[in-house]
């Protein structure tokens, strides 16, 4: 991933003098410096912006330089902002307005109007505020001291967001082969995606990722079997097809850095001249950082690369995931997920272990190497990106994660098991209702504020079933939604 930064932007005037001015620059160099020691990405003072010159100069850098992931303003002093106009109306990089102020206290011997006119962020602030929402533009306001704990993790919050949107920006997504037949919430408008998000969905051959795997050498194949062998444990005496696996990663990982893809998508429909479906191959590409979707899914592969890179680190615990069975039982309702084979194992609670068993799905004339673990517990989300034609709605459901309540000692692949939010049966009323996807992303740290904060930057609508959704305000909320959105 790149080196990204935010710029810290200042807001005031010419009228103070420059003895205050000086002092603004000093405390708000000081401030960046310090928040950069507490925030996930640094936070760079760029400037005390005194008139509309700086402002659209400012904004004119920021668009330009790949590295800006986004801006953070503040008015230390009053900063009058038909000043902004200009440059926040060309502002193509997230947006966080921080209503903060140098001192967290009011000094009672200290205040005179000289205090006053320095320190007037509750002023300045707030024509701030108007002239972003005259503008309507999209922006985070995070409003409290910036020494506080909880102003810097909802500005760390939001800058991970902001990772999201510039990864989403430069996205390459390569598909091997199309959409699995007939299905249609794996469809989309790669145009509007496109405009929308700035992914590039393209397509290769089958038969040029074959290509690529024969080139790939016996060495080669060894070395990737060492890390396989340091991280997973070998529970079957098939080692052909793990090396089989193996082949097939060192070749689409070859193909996807060579186009500079950081997701990509294939289908059990076309496997032409390969023996297995990739499945340990794609579940160690995962775990590195990249997206995936099975049955050519490529908005749930670029879904989960983003996701990935919002998280811990720049590759967190977000996984490509699907609803497969509930346990109906009162008391004990949960969902199981899983997948054909390709289940990250950023998400193992154990060691993951390799198998191979037969897969009757698919063209498959071997029996496919595959990562097989249990999910971890905690709190997650579930992510689902739909096109509903016009437009694009992101479906974002609350979940707890739990141990499975069984061993299922006769499942061939990894589980995930949950409880949903409102209910399970609530859940699935309000999920179908909304159209999301059998697909997802699961995250254990990307938290639903982050994927609501990401929607706002990439002009897309967010849906969210928590805990207080009933499907009555959900189809209420929906019908309005679809109003609006038909409106913009
Ligand atoms: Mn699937």
């Amino acid at each position: 991933m790149r080196e990204y930064s935010f710029w810290f932007v200042v807001g005031s005037q010419l009228l103070y003098g420059p003895e205050v001015l000086e002092t603004v620059a000093a405390r708000a160099a000081e401030m960046a410096k310090e928040l950069s020691r507490e925030l996930p990405y640094p936070l760079v003072y760029k400037v005390t912006a005194k008139s509309n010159q700086e402002i659209a100069q400012v904004v004119k850098e920021a668009n330009y330089d790949d590295s800006c992931a986004g801006i953070i303003t503040w008015c230390h002093t009053f900063s009058p902002s038909k000043m902004w106009i200009n440059g926040l109306a060309g502002l193509q990089k997230p947006y966080c307005h921080l209503a903060t102020q140098y001192n967290r206290e009011i000094p009672n011997e200290e205040i005179d109007m000289d205090f006053m006119n320095l320190n007037q962020a509750a002023h300045g602030d707030r024509e701030h505020g108007f002239i972003a929402a005259r503008l309507r533009m999209p922006r985070k306001v995070i409003a409290g001291h910036w020494q506080d704990k909880t102003v810097r993790e909802r500005l760390g919050d939001w800058m991970k967001a902001a990772i999201g949107a510039a990864v989403s920006r430069e996205l390459r997504v390569m598909r091997f082969g199309d959409n699995m037949r007939e299905v249609a919430v794996t469809e989309g408008d790669k145009v509007e995606v496109q405009t929308k998000l700035g992914w590039q969905v393209n397509t290769w051959a089958v038969g040029d990722l074959v290509k690529e795997m024969n080139a790939v050498t016996e060495a080669e194949i060894d070395a990737l079997m060492e890390t396989y062998r340091e991280n997973y444990d070998i529970a079957t005496d098939n080692l052909e097809a793990i090396r089989y696996q193996a082949r097939e990663e060192i070749a689409m990982k070859r193909m996807l850095d060579r186009e500079g893809c950081k997701a990509f998508s294939n289908t059990f429909q076309d496997l032409y001249g390969m023996e297995q479906l990739p499945g340990l191959a794609s579940q160690h590409l995962m775990a590195q950082g990249y997206g995936y979707g099975g049955e050519g899914d490529w908005k749930v592969a670029a879904m989960t690369a983003i996701m990935k890179a919002m998280g811990e680190n720049g590759n967190g615990v977000s996984l490509f995931m699907e609803d497969y069975t509930y346990n109906l039982v009162p008391g004990a309702e949960y969902s199981l997920g899983a997948h054909m084979l390709e289940v990250c194992p950023c998400c193992a609670a154990g060691r993951p272990r390799i198998e191979t068993h037969h897969l009757g799905i698919g063209m498959n004339e071997k029996d496919p190497a595959r990562l097989v673990f249990e999910g971890k517990a905690g709190d997650a989300i579930v992510v689902s990106l739909i096109d509903m034609g016009g437009r694009l709605r992101l479906i974002c459901q609350d979940i707890h994660c739990v141990k499975p309540i069984l061993p299922m000692p006769n499942l061939p692949v990894a589980r995930v098991m949950w409880q949903a939010e409102p209910s399970l049966t609530a859940g699935v009323e309000c999920w179908i209702t909304a159209g999301g996807a059998h697909h997802t992303v699961l995250s254990y740290d990307v938290t639903a504020q982050q994927m609501k904060d990401w929607c706002a930057m990439m002009d897309i609508e967010f849906v969210h079933i928590t805990k207080d959704t009933t499907v009555e305000s959900l189809e209420h909320d929906l019908f309005l939604s679809d109003l609006a959105w038909k409106l913009k």
